[in-house]
């Protein structure tokens, strides 16, 4: 049994768990290490099965936490070229932990870790997919304006995926924000809308996906029962049951969410 942990998910932090109580990786430490810590007890995980830190990009809901987590487990930071020169020049990286960069993919243990850009306005985006050692694949995709070819073809067969299903397009447009930052979250290097979740969702199932967690909500634009019945509507158009051809849940924004497969 793996699992599929989202630890805290939302617009103020974000970090995954993929693997079991022996060992897994971690995509992002969006909260600060005591948060992690927490997190990953109430979720019955000690932070030693942490074997390696993914980082999807700089962006300080995915990344506070990251030096001084890593540092104290000493655990192996994983990134992109461009996003690891950022983020060390940003101190982010001071301490005796490794780090190493990635650009197709990166081996720890027995799993398999791939990585896809994603559309997102920083340096350098990107997402996750993990082969486990038993060959299913997990995946975790947020932070992306929009989905690109390539990352559909990297996520397409995962059996459990965590996907941004950040906004109501008509919340935001109607909401507080100011109008250059709703075009930013609306546009192609912003973030996934409930809609365009969806959408992606019926892919996935058609691709064999059975689990779907959605997660990195936003705080203002969008509630938990609105991202999880835009899917459940869009999948039910496509005659994809919820129990029976699939399970569906919104990622808590500060506890953990877990899929265990
Ligand atoms: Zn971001
Ligand atoms: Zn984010």
């Amino acid at each position: 049994m793996y699992k599929l942990c989202s630890l805290f998910s939302s617009s103020s932090g974000n970090s995954t768990f993929i693997g079991n109580e022996h060992e897994g990786v971690l995509v992002d430490v969006g909260k600060n290490c005591k948060n992690l810590e927490i997190s990953l007890k109430t979720a019955g995980l000690e932070a030693s099965a942490v074997k390696a830190i993914f980082v999807t990009h700089e962006h300080s809901d995915h990344i506070c936490g990251l030096r001084v987590f890593a540092n104290r487990y000493n655990i192996p930071v994983y990134a992109s070229e461009r996003t690891l020169e950022y983020l060390d020049v940003a101190g982010h990286l001071n301490g005796d932990f490794p780090v190493y960069s990635i650009s197709d993919y990166a081996d720890v243990g027995d799993f398999h870790i791939e990585t896809f850009k994603t559309s997102h306005d920083v340096v350098d985006s990107h997402c996750y997919s993990v082969i486990l050692p038993n060959l299913d694949k997990f995946s975790v995709v947020t932070d992306t304006g929009v989905i690109t070819d390539e990352t559909l073809d990297g996520i397409l067969g995962s059996k459990a995926i965590l996907l941004e299903s950040n906004h109501d397009i008509n919340m935001l447009n109607n909401g507080p924000y100011p109008y250059t930052l709703k075009r930013r979250i609306l546009g192609p290097y912003g973030h996934l809308s409930n809609d365009t979740a969806a959408e992606t969702t019926v892919k996935l199932l058609n691709s064999g996906t059975e689990h779907i967690l959605l997660g990195h909500l936003s705080d203002h634009n969008n509630v938990p029962e609105l991202a999880y019945q835009t899917t459940v509507s869009r999948l039910f158009m496509e005659g994809a049951i919820l129990g029976q051809d699939y399970t569906l849940e919104v990622a808590k924004k500060n506890d953990p969410t877990v899929f265990e497969v």
